[in-house]
Parts: C-alpha cells; sequence; structure tokens
C-alpha cells in the first residue's frame, strides 16, 4: 500500500485544497459513494486504513462509519490522469449510504454489459422463435438448452486444449451466452452466480 510521499503529485491547489474521492467496491467494482479529502482525511486514511473524508457539512474530518460503523475498509489508492481526483478501492463493512442502501446510487451494475445482456434474453421468454434464436432455444426448452451448454463447454475444452486462443474465444462466448439463456430457463440470473462467488470469496480470506 502507498503512503502520503507517494501522493506528492496530486493537485491540490487546482482543487481548493479538497479532491472528490470515487469509492469503489474492490471485489464487485461497483461504485458506493463519493466524497471529498483534504490532505489530512489522504493521511488519516492511508495510516489507519478506514477511509475518511472532509465533511463539507461537518466541516471536519469524518471517518466513515463513526456513528453508524458502516466503515469502508481501504485496499487501495489510485490518482486520475491529472491527478485532481481519487478512486478509493474498498471492502465496505455493512451498507455504505445512510440510508442503509448498498451504494448511494441506484443499482450500480459491476458488469453491466453483460447484465444488459441477461435481460435481453430474459425478455425473449415467448417471443416468435423464427423472429429469435433466444426465443427458439426457449420454445425448445430445459433439456436443449442444457445440452447447448454441454457441447459449447466440450468446444471450449477443446479450443483450450488445442492452443486456439480465437476459436477459444469464440466457444467462451458461445458458452457464456448459452449459460445465461440457461440461467433464465431456470428462473435465476448472473447476478446470483456472482453474489455465491463473492461469498466463497469472502470466506476463504
Ligand atoms: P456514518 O459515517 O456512517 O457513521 O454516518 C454518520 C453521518 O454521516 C450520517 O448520519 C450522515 O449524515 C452522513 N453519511 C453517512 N454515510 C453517508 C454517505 N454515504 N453519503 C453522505 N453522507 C453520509
Ligand atoms: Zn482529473
Ligand atoms: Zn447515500
Ligand atoms: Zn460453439
Amino acid at each position: 500500500m502507498k503512503n502520503i510521499e507517494d501522493f506528492s503529485q496530486l493537485d491540490w491547489d487546482k482543487q481548493q485544497g479538497l479532491l472528490p474521492a470515487v469509492i469503489q467496491n474492490h471485489l464487485t467494482g461497483k461504485v458506493l459513494m463519493l466524497g471529498y479529502m483534504d490532505k489530512e482525511a489522504l493521511v488519516k486514511t492511508l495510516t489507519t486504513k478506514h477511509v475518511t473524508f472532509f465533511s463539507r457539512s461537518k466541516q471536519r474530518l469524518w471517518t466513515k462509519g463513526e456513528t453508524s460503523g458502516n466503515t469502508l475498509n481501504l485496499v487501495a489508492i489510485d490518482t486520475d490522469c491529472d491527478n485532481d481526483s481519487l478512486l478509493v478501492q474498498v471492502i465496505p463493512n455493512g451498507p455504505t449510504c445512510h440510508l442503509e442502501r448498498e451504494s448511494c446510487w441506484p443499482d450500480g451494475d459491476a458488469h453491466p454489459f453483460i447484465d444488459n445482456l441477461g435481460k435481453l434474453i430474459a425478455s425473449r421468454k415467448g417471443d416468435d422463435p423464427e423472429s429469435s434464436y433466444t426465443a427458439y432455444l426457449f420454445e425448445r426448452g430445459t433439456k436443449r438448452i442444457a445440452q447447448k451448454v454441454g457441447e459449447e463447454g466440450l468446444e471450449t475444452a477443446l479450443a483450450a486444449a488445442t492452443h486456439d486462443k480465437a476459436e477459444l474465444i469464440d466457444e467462451a462466448s458461445d458458452l457464456i451466452y448459452h449459460l445465461l439463456v440457461l440461467l433464465e430457463d431456470q428462473d435465476l440470473s448472473l447476478a446470483d452466480v456472482t453474489d455465491n462467488l463473492v461469498k466463497r470469496h469472502n470466506k476463504v480470506k
């Protein structure tokens, strides 16, 4: 982890001594909140490993969680391209928003593209099978979809075994797409899987 000397390039003057700090869950990528740090807050964050801001409303240092207990444990801090803002990676200890929500922003998707693809796939249920391959798969039913996942899994494995990277990317794409269809067929989503992976990860550590 860096210490304050590693942040000597920061442009405090440009920002009147307060840098915006974007707080991100380092495991899920979810953006949790935005706060401001003065130099003292940054030093305290680095030394205590509990994210501390300069509160503009309280006009004093504010360690997130000081009353609620919902602290933010520091993982890493990065500076942006022109050294006037901070990206703070954390492990949150409870909900970050004072409204008891995980994030101060609604539904910050960690993997927006794949989540939207999942939603698009779900929306194809009941559509005309002639108009969409996804709708066709749903009409064929669980057994066929499951079979496709098996086939694509095997093709993915074979592509890796023959060291064909382009083929591996293609087959892995087929596999992920069909897996999303299978999950949706079972009224599940990739979020159920990633939630589980995060849970396991937290257990191992
Ligand atoms: P806490 O730091 O969690 O103990 O909360 C103390 C106070 O800080 C709350 O009552 C709010 O006024 C404020 N606060 C807590 N979390 C946030 C947040 N994510 N964004 C803005 N203000 C917050
Ligand atoms: Zn910048
Ligand atoms: Zn909030
Ligand atoms: Zn394939």
